[in-house]
């Protein structure tokens, strides 16, 4: 996708701080963490949001919930983590490229909006 940020991440055209790459997914450090560890988890094929999984891609996200507890590892964290994604504008969904963020290093609020 053309003029995506997170395309452009991924093909190493923006550099980032990589936390974990394979040939289907990077995970890198968001620019303004919201917590001690701040991790995002893409794919590097280009989808939309959460609302655009489908039967033909959702392995694809299967693989990324496989590699988010290795993730969150080499990120870090030991104490517990936050997976979220932001999907639209309600969700305040700033990247139109499919991302999970992980949170952790510290105790997080109780309240998730
Ligand atoms: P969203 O608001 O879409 O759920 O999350 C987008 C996230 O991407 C934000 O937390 C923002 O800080 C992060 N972000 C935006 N641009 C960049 C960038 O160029 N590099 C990195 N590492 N993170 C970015
Ligand atoms: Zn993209």
């Amino acid at each position: 996708m053309e003029n995506c940020i997170f395309c452009k991440i991924a093909a190493g055209i923006i550099p980032s701080s990589k936390v974990y790459e394979d040939e289907k997914i990077l995970a890198f450090r968001d620019i303004n963490p919201q917590a001690p560890v701040h991790v995002l988890v893409i794919p590097k094929k280009h989808i939309a949001s959460v609302d655009k999984i489908t039967a033909e891609n959702s392995s694809l996200i299967a693989y990324i919930f496989e590699n988010i507890p290795n993730v969150a590892k080499i990120a870090g964290i030991t104490n517990g983590y936050r997976v979220i994604s932001n999907c639209g504008p309600d969700a305040c969904q700033t990247v139109p490229h499919l991302h999970f963020h992980i949170l952790g290093g510290a105790p997080l609020a109780e309240k998730m909006a």
